[in-house]
């Protein structure tokens, strides 16, 4: 595992904690590499619960893919906290579901799980600077 990773790692982390854990909730980040891949652990301040996620990536793997898997599980593991559960994380503005995240032609949507495609939105372009460096 090169620090290349571990750095995409936490530069996604940066992104997607924050789109979906109120800093009150927060108590730790941990990320560490071993033999098996990244290990993402996030502790809380709300639950005894804490998410814990080994990665699947290797060295090569896009920023945008681990934004992408670390948001989908972040969000699923968010919508069955007890403290959490009944919010929409993100909120799908105007809407009382949460929005959902998709890779699409290497680049990250927010879209309206309604299907409305009137409602597809860049996500994340504060990281935009970040996906062309990565690549290759
Ligand atoms: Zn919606």
């Amino acid at each position: 595992m090169g620090t290349g990773l571990k750095s995409r790692v936490l530069t996604a982390l940066a992104a997607v904690v924050p789109a979906l854990v109120k800093e009150s909730e927060l108590r730790e980040v941990r990320l560490s590499d071993g033999r098996d891949g990244v290990t993402v652990e996030i502790f809380f301040t709300e639950d005894q619960a804490s998410f814990r996620y080994i990665s699947l990536w290797d060295g090569s793997t896009d920023l945008v893919e681990i934004v992408d898997y670390l948001f989908q599980e972040l969000q699923d593991f968010m919508s069955e906290t007890s403290f959490a559960w009944s919010e929409a994380r993100p909120p799908c503005p105007g809407h009382s579901h949460p929005r959902r995240l998709a890779l699409e032609d290497g680049a990250l949507w927010w879209l309206c799980p309604s299907g409305d495609p009137g409602r597809k939105e860049r996500a994340f372009p504060e990281l935009a600077a970040f996906f062309s460096d990565h690549r290759g």
